[in-house]
């Protein structure tokens, strides 16, 4: 079962970032659209 699980997410559409096309990792989804690259919090 679990298994089954697992291989939905794995087959799910990778997020993108807008400004450079790296794939977001969806813990990030809440940032919006950007990685952390591009949205680096650290810059400001
Ligand atoms: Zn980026």
């Amino acid at each position: 079962m679990i298994d089954n699980v697992v291989e939905f997410f794995r087959n799910l559409p990778k997020k993108q970032c807008v400004e450079c096309g790296e794939t977001i990792d969806e813990q990030h989804e809440c940032y919006g659209n950007k990685c952390d690259g591009c949205m680096d919090p650290g810059k400001f």
